[in-house]
């Protein structure tokens, strides 16, 4: 049954944080740069801590280092080789206005590096997803949201939310997903992660997004996957982030596969992979070890990640190729 081959798979990847998926080497190295030292957070080829509360500090540290619209840049220009190796052919980048702190008044030069780094590594096809950070409250989701649509770029195509999913009601955020919405763009939003069934159901009806970040506590609810199979709602799920931080204890335990089973449109991704220890291949590894996932299985849920994807057609059709050819 074990296929060590799937890990060298062609992967679509919608769920991945830019600063979440700073290579440890680059970000010591840039740090250095600049005079700082990140050894008590870095170790070789990993981010150390250990619980919940350390795990948000060290990812403050390391992101004090990124500070001008050069840095994010080379990081991004480092976050999609790291992609390429992995045999990505296609990530979405969340990404934040909201990224000096509270301000937003230099986002265009900000989004203008990335855009810089990802014309750098033209092998992945990439788009950015502007979010809101849920925790910061309504008000500067809506600002974040204002801003986004003033600066669009070219692959600037999505708006979600990530944060702590605990605060706020999703209908807070509606205001802020409506110009999103008015101007085009793809929705997503995290929600059944750290909170259960009503927390998926709630942002439904309140933001309509097209995709649910994680989402996999959804499985408490057979009603509510009937209806995320019923409505195709795609759940944009990060098997190794859920079990580093406890959602579920083993891979066995987690929901993907019942949750394919059940018809709901699921994909793979990371999250913030370096800080979880995971990366795609390790992803597409376990998940053939422990579920028996085929080289098809794959195949149809990148699929379903390429037409989820916020791209234009004209792009999905010719990545799609990957996925055909292969299939059986
Ligand atoms: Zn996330």
């Amino acid at each position: 049954m074990n296929d060590p081959t799937v890990a060298d798979l062609k992967k679509v990847e919608l769920h991945l944080h830019l600063e979440g998926a700073a290579p440890p080497a680059f970000m010591r190295d840039l740090a250095a740069e600049k005079g700082m030292d990140l050894s008590s957070v870095i170790d070789g080829d990993t981010y150390v801590y250990t619980d919940f509360p350390a795990f948000l500090a060290a990812y403050e540290a390391v992101c004090a280092a990124l500070e001008t619209p050069d840095d994010y840049r080379r990081l991004t220009r480092a976050v999609l080789e790291q992609s390429r190796d992995q045999g990505v052919v296609y990530t979405e980048l969340f990404v934040a206005p909201t990224i000096t702190g509270t301000s937003t008044d230099d986002w265009a030069d900000y989004l203008a590096g990335m855009e810089a780094g990802a014309d750098e590594v033209p092998e992945v096809e990439c788009r950015f997803i502007s979010t809101a950070v849920r925790h910061l409250g309504p008000e500067l989701a809506r600002r974040a949201a204002e801003v986004t649509v003033a600066n669009l770029s070219p692959r600037l195509t999505g708006w979600g939310m990530g944060g702590n999913e605990s605060l706020f009601a999703p209908a807070d955020f509606a205001p802020a997903f409506d110009i999103a919405r008015e101007a085009g763009l793809g929705l997503t939003t995290h929600a059944g992660e750290v909170e259960g069934p009503d927390s998926v159901r709630d942002s439904l009806d309140a933001l309509r997004p097209a995709r649910i970040g994680h989402g996999v506590r959804a499985i408490e609810d057979p009603a509510l996957v009937d209806r995320l199979a019923e409505e195709g709602i795609v759940l944009e799920v990060n098997p190794g982030s859920n079990l580093r931080l406890d959602v579920y204890p083993t891979l066995d335990d987690h929901p993907i596969d019942r949750l394919l089973r059940a018809g709901v449109p699921v994909t793979v991704s990371t999250d913030d992979p370096p800080y979880f220890a995971t990366t795609m291949r390790d992803e597409y590894t376990e998940l053939n070890r422990v579920f028996g996932w085929t080289r098809e299985t794959f195949d149809a849920v990148n699929r379903v990640a390429l037409n989820a994807a916020f791209c234009d057609d004209a792009t999905r059709s010719r990545l799609m190729t990957h996925f055909e050819e292969t299939a059986p």
